[in-house]
């Protein structure tokens, strides 16, 4: 299944959806499929249902805005490695599910909670190292200071076959 970006009617991303719910919205008539340069964002496959075959939309946007009240995502491992992009976050080591542990920043004993801004993805090695101490007692850095999670971090787009390049106007960086 490949998703589809949609685009609020200003043009700001608001989520990353399935096919068939992008179709339904085009269906509908309540979004559009967009075109950035010469084509309209399509993926080059097709859906096939027992009448006809669609194009795979990759990027539509609502014909009008929403108002979307943003609240912070619960709180899921799988998001966090995708926004530590399943690095540790002290010694930039490449993880996976069998190596991946989660630091919290401030360590548990002394208060510190399991939250977007207190968690990061480690290695066993740095995570033991570090121990019970807050950060500034480890001598350890962050690579980068925890914050909420990106849309983009909700999804693995680990193989390029599944990023569509016209995303890439509306992501600065992911
Ligand atoms: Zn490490």
């Amino acid at each position: 299944m490949k998703r589809a970006l949609l685009l609020n009617a200003d043009w700001t991303p608001l989520n990353f959806i399935s096919d068939i719910r992008a179709l339904t919205l085009l269906f509908k008539g309540r979004a559009e499929v967009i075109t950035l340069g010469e084509k309209p964002s399509f993926w080059n496959e097709r859906i096939n249902s027992a009448s006809n075959n669609y194009e795979v939309p990759a990027t539509i946007r609502l014909l009008e805005r929403i108002n979307r009240r943003y609240s912070t995502p619960r709180f899921r491992k799988k998001i966090l490695f995708n926004r530590d992009n399943w690095q540790c976050q002290y010694c930039g080591i490449k993880l996976d599910w069998s190596s991946v542990t989660i630091d919290h920043v401030v360590p548990r004993c002394k208060g510190g909670q399991t939250t977007w801004k207190n968690c990061v993805a480690s290695c066993v090695k740095c995570n033991m190292k570090k121990g019970p101490r807050p950060l500034s007692e480890s001598g350890m850095q962050l690579k980068k200071s925890p914050s909420e999670p990106h849309i983009t971090h909700y999804w693995e787009f680990n193989q390029p076959s599944t990023w569509h390049e016209d995303w890439n106007s509306f992501f600065s960086s992911r």
